[in-house]
Order: structure tokens, then C-alpha cells, then sequence
């Protein structure tokens, strides 16, 4: 079988990553080429996999379509909708339980495992397979390039649970996750609806045994879900079942009631039910076939889009039930929805089309192919995280808080992790030291408190700062992410109104994993980083005190006693120490700035008097 060329890609696997929409029936893969995304797949072959797989007496699983014949003949050793089980436990799969043909048990870490041909699988190890297959068939159409990086989609209702799962599956296929994206937010991707200043969007989509509807808020580029409804167990199978239960009533007449139940002929009968299903989104009427051989049986009927369309009423009314409910829970009107996308093989049946039209009153995007659209969009995705420009990047949230580092090495955040994107903040700075007339700015990413453990994005100096005591100079410093995630950080010097400013960009070769990782070192470490930047602030003010006693001594001393000299000496001495060397535990730290609290208030006190008295006599504060 030859694979389309794409000979721009020669070389430069580092630089693309893929798309992959794991679906519960179907798989795909895309990437972004010449200007816009493209799916992925060997000549002459619609490139999907079926989400199946097939587990023979002996050898490697057939995956896929492959997987997908063989259950017609083995049916008790395929899998299908494994999609169902991921992230989940024995007790919350009773429902599904029922249509898994081998037994499931629960591991150690309280995961589901499918029970076949005497091995366990978890449901993350047989995505995995799902995902190498989609991976490998990828590759051969790239003319055998291998393409690590990935960019992997997941229903808007995924818990963080099924994320992780879904995190783990690519791990173990051994792919590079990028990041896992919302399949309605890919959807709307996939159709440029991010480059839209504004606007709400209804994503529908009818897939193979799921049905979901999302309501997503765009705002700047930046995608929300604003609520997401649907029915896990309604979908393009049950299209199926009702062709099928027609089916199996008019064969009771001719078969053999043992033969009704066989599950390799309900499996043919489903698979003639889903032809003809898919027939009639094209003509006004289609036969059903059933050729058995084996079993001398051949059937045919003929089905009307009419009387299909009577079969298939009550389903899809159920989805614009949710549609309502959706709508209803992001406190929306029909009439304030401004797109709306069909997503899901099942979009393609014309009455379904026509209800959802009729439904939202507006005419739904249907350029692109439902069952490729997700796949597409998170090829978009892809695309942007690996620095390709188009106009607007999906950055929902920023994954990680952007600081500064100051004083003693501690983090002042500016940004908080899981701040909606576009968004700023500005934050007042001073200098540390007298006349200093430059400072230095440390750009930081990360959630530990001490500058060191976290991750430098930049640095950049503002000088020109006019001589002034230590604190006296006002910094604002402003940090703005726009919805390219491109974070601008600025500082200007008030009085002189000098600035300089940096540019960046915060997620630049960070994967999941890692700002994944990041994470679980500032929760496993809160304790010691607590300790270390309460050190690290107690130091700062340490000198800050230290700084302020001996000046206020030049001023002050002699309205002081003896007694207070030695106890300010002491605690002099015991505040340099402090400034010296290594850094001391926080304990040692808070006694010296208490001692230093303490012997210096009778000098506060005499300080407070002379301003008193200078204010009286006329002169200026900076002056005494
Ligand atoms: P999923 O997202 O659940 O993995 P898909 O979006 O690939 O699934 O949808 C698969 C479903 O779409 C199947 O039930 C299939 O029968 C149905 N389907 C595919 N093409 C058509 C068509 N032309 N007309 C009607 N249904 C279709
Ligand atoms: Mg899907």
C-alpha cells in the first residue's frame, strides 16, 4: 500500500506534533500542514480506527478495523468502547459492565482490568494500543516519520481522573503529551471560532455511543465551558438497535431462537443495521442485508428514510432535551447562541440535522467532516503549541503562577496558576539598597516559594533610577499575557517615568508532564518551601531593620541611655550575623528581628520625637 508524501515534513519531526481525537468508537489523527490541519491516513483509507481490538489464542491483539472483522467471528475475545472505563473503578462501570464479554477485576491502585486470555489489561493500557495503532498509521502516512508529540482531546465532562488515564495511555504508547484538550473546544478550533472577539458556541455532537452538547463562552481567543449535558449511553448504536430490533423481529419468524441469540449473529445483524443506517444519510431508502453462509441464512428489507426516520424520533428528541438543559445551565437564551457545530459520525443522518437546525434556529457549521472535525482541531492545537503561528492560541488558563523573584530570593506571584487568559496585574516595587539606580528583574514560573526551585523565564534591568534612600523609589511592575500567551512584563520608575520591559513566552518547551510535575513538587515540598521563604522574607527585613537602626542612630543616639546603646549593639551585632553566610533556620531569624524590634523601640520613639520637632521648626522630613 503506498502513503501520501508530505515531503515538507522531511527532517523536522522535532519541530510537528500530531492531533489525536480518541474517540469511544473511533479514533483519528491529524496535523497541521500548508496552512491548516489534515487528517492523517494510508491512501485509499479513510484513516479512521475503529476504537477495537481483538485478542487471538496466541501473538499481539489485532487492533482496529482488523479488530472490528474478527468480532464477527470471535466476539468474545473483542473490546470495544473502552473509552467508557478509563479513570474509573469496578464499582462505577456496573453500568457497562454488562457489555464487556470477559470478566473485569479491580487492581491494587482500585483500577478496572479486562480479564482475557488469561492476562489483565487496564483500560489505560488498551487505549495505549489504540493510540500506537492511530500513531503508527500517522507516521506511514507522514512517509515513515516518527512523530512523538501529541496533542490528545477528551469529552468536556472528563473528570480529572479520566484525564490522567488518558495522560497515562499516551505514556505507555510512548507519546510525548502536549496537552490534552476539551473535544468541543477542538471542534470550534478546527473551525476558527477562537478568532472571534466574542460569542457563544453550542457544540453537538452525536458519536457512535455517546451523546454530548457543551456551551462554550469565547472571549478573546480564550475558550470556557460554560456547562456540558448529555447522555453517555445514547448514540449512533442505538440508531443501530432500533434498525436491528425491527430486524430480529420479522427473522423470529424464520430462525431458530438460539440462533436470535448468538452473539456473532446479533454482531452481524448490528453491523448490516449500521450500513443501512449510514445508506439512508444518503439516499431516501436502503436496503438491510444479513448474509450468514454458514448458517443458511439471506435476508434483506428495505427501510424508507421515512420509517427509519419514525424509529429514530424519541433519540434524538432526547438530545435537544439536553440541548435545553445545557442551555439552561450556562444561563443562556437560544437566541444569545452565535455558532453552532456538529460534532460525531451520527450528525451526518439529515433529520438529525435538520432537528438541531430547527432546535438552536441557526444554521450549524457542517463544512468540515463530523468525525474528523476533532481530530482536526486538536491538530490546530498541536500546531500552536509548537510555536506555528496562527492568530489566536488556546491557552484557557495559565497552568503555572509568573512571579518575580525578590529580596532574599523569595517569589512575589503576580499571576496566579489557573488565571483565565488574556490577564494582568501590576504590583508596586522598591529598591532595597540606598541610591540604587538599577534592578534587576527575574522573571519566575513555578509554585515553590524560593526563586531557585522554580522555573526562570527572563531577566531584564531598569536603570536610570535617580539616587534615593533604600524604599523611597515607587517600580510598578506590570506583568499581561495576551491571548497568544505571550506574557509582556514592565517596569517603570515613577518619578522619572523610565521603563524597560521584556517579552516571553511561558509555555514555550514545557509539556504537561512537566508543569504536571512542577505541581507535585510545590505540594510535596509546601512544608520546607513555608519554612524557607519565611527565612528567606524574615532575612530581607532583617537588613531592612538593620539599615534603619544605623541610620537612625546617626541621628538619634544621643537621646538615648546607656542601657538602650548596649541592648541596640547587641542586637546590631546579632542582625548582621544574621545577614552573613548561609541562610539561618526561620526560628533563629524571627528571635533576631524580634531583638531587633525590641532595643530598637526606644530609638523609634526619640526618631518619631525630632520629625515631631522638625516638622515644628519648618524643616523638610528628608532633611532631618
Ligand atoms: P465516537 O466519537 O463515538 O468515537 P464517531 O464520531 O466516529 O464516534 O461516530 C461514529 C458513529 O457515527 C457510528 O455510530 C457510525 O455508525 C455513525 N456514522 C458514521 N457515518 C455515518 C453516516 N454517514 N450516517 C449516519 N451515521 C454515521
Ligand atoms: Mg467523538
Amino acid at each position: 500500500m503506498g502513503f501520501i508524501e508530505l515531503n515538507v515534513l522531511n527532517n523536522a519531526a522535532q519541530n510537528v506534533a500530531l492531533g489525536i481525537d480518541l474517540g469511544t468508537t473511533n479514533s483519528l489523527g491529524a496535523m497541521w500542514k500548508d496552512g491548516r490541519p489534515i487528517v492523517l491516513h494510508p491512501e485509499g483509507d479513510s484513516g479512521y480506527v475503529p476504537s477495537a481490538i481483538h485478542f487471538p489464542e496466541k501473538g499481539m491483539p489485532a487492533v482496529g478495523r482488523r479488530a472490528r472483522e474478527l468480532a464477527l467471528v470471535d466476539p468474545a475475545h473483542t473490546l470495544f468502547s473502552i473509552k467508557r472505563f478509563m479513570g474509573r473503578g469496578l464499582a462505577e462501570t456496573r453500568e457497562d459492565a454488562a457489555s464487556v464479554p470477559c470478566p473485569l477485576s479491580e487492581n491494587e491502585n482500585g483500577v478496572v482490568q479486562f480479564e482475557m486470555r488469561g492476562r489483565k489489561f487496564t483500560p489505560q493500557e488498551l487505549s495505549a494500543l489504540i493510540l500506537m495503532k492511530v500513531h503508527d498509521q500517522a507516521c506511514k502516512a507522514l512517509g515513515g516519520i516518527e512523530v512523538t508529540k501529541v496533542v490528545i482531546t477528551v469529552p468536556a465532562y472528563f473528570d480529572e481522573a479520566q484525564r490522567q488515564a488518558t495522560r497515562d495511555a499516551a505514556r505507555i504508547a510512548g507519546l510525548d503529551v502536549l496537552r490534552i484538550i476539551n473535544e468541543p473546544t477542538a471542534a470550534s478550533l478546527a473551525y476558527g471560532l477562537d478568532k472571534r472577539k466574542q460569542g457563544n458556541v453550542a457544540v453537538y455532537d452525536l458519536g457512535g455511543g455517546t451523546f454530548d452538547v457543551s456551551v462554550l463562552r469565547i472571549e478573546e481567543g480564550v475558550f470556557q465551558v460554560l456547562a456540558t449535558h448529555g447522555d453517555t449511553h445514547l448514540g449512533g448504536d442505538d440508531f443501530d438497535r432500533a434498525l436491528v430490533e425491527v430486524a430480529r423481529k420479522e427473522l423470529s419468524a424464520l430462525l431458530a431462537p438460539n440462533v436470535l441469540e448468538d452473539r456473532a449473529f446479533l454482531q452481524s445483524l448490528r453491523l448490516a443495521a449500521e450500513k443501512c443506517k449510514i445508506e439512508l444519510s444518503n439516499a431516501p431508502e436502503a436496503y438491510m442485508h444479513l448474509a450468514m453462509p454458514e448458517s443458511g441464512v439471506q435476508w434483506r428489507r428495505n427501510f424508507t428514510r421515512g420509517e427509519a426516520e419514525a424509529l429514530w424520533a424519541p433519540l434524538i428528541e432526547r438530545t435537544l432535551h439536553s440541548c435545553q438543559r445545557a442551555l439552561a445551565d450556562a444561563k443562556l437564551k437560544v437566541a444569545q447562541i452565535d455558532e453552532v457545530v456538529l460534532v460525531g459520525g451520527s450528525t451526518r443522518i439529515p433529520a438529525v440535522r435538520e432537528r438541531v437546525e430547527r432546535f438552536f434556529n441557526r444554521k450549524p457549521h457542517v463544512e468540515l467532516n463530523p468525525d474528523e472535525v476533532v481530530a482536526l482541531g486538536a491538530a490546530v492545537q498541536a500546531h500552536v503549541l509548537m510555536g506555528g503561528t496562527r492568530e489566536v492560541l488556546l491557552m484557557d488558563v495559565t497552568p503555572l503562577s509568573l512571579g518575580l523573584e525578590t529580596m532574599g530570593g523569595a517569589v512575589a506571584k503576580i499571576i496566579n496558576r489557573n488565571s483565565t487568559i488574556p490577564c494582568q496585574a501590576t504590583e508596586g516595587f522598591t529598591t532595597y539598597a540606598d541610591n540604587q539606580t538599577g534592578i534587576e528583574f527575574h522573571i519566575v514560573q513555578g509554585e515553590r516559594e524560593l526563586a531557585k526551585d522554580c522555573r526562570t523565564l527572563g531577566r531584564f534591568k531598569l536603570s536610570g533610577i535617580p539616587p534615593m534612600p533604600a524604599g523611597m523609589p515607587k517600580v510598578a511592575v506590570r506583568f499581561h499575557i495576551d491571548a497568544n500567551g505571550m506574557l509582556t512584563v514592565t517596569a517603570k520608575e515613577e518619578s522619572t517615568g523610565k521603563s524597560a520591559r521584556i517579552e516571553v513566552q511561558p509555555m514555550n518547551g514545557l509539556t504537561d508532564a512537566q508543569v504536571e510535575s512542577m505541581l507535585n513538587a510545590a505540594y510535596r515540598h509546601a512544608r520546607d518551601d513555608f519554612d524557607a521563604r519565611r527565612a528567606a522574607d524574615l532575612r530581607t527585613e532583617i537588613g531592612v531593620m538593620v539599615r534603619a537602626t544605623e541610620r537612625g542612630l546617626g541621628h538619634a543616639a544621643g537621646q538615648l541611655d546607656r542601657e538602650t546603646m548596649l541592648d541596640i549593639q547587641d542586637a546590631l551585632v546579632a542582625g548582621r550575623a544574621a545577614l552573613e553566610g548561609a541562610l539561618p533556620d526561620a526560628t533563629t531569624l524571627q528571635r533576631v528581628r524580634d531583638q531587633l524590634e525590641r532595643a530598637t523601640l526606644p530609638l523609634a520613639a526619640a526618631l518619631m520625637d525630632s520629625v515631631a520637632k522638625a516638622a515644628l521648626s519648618g524643616k523638610k522630613l528628608s532633611e532631618v
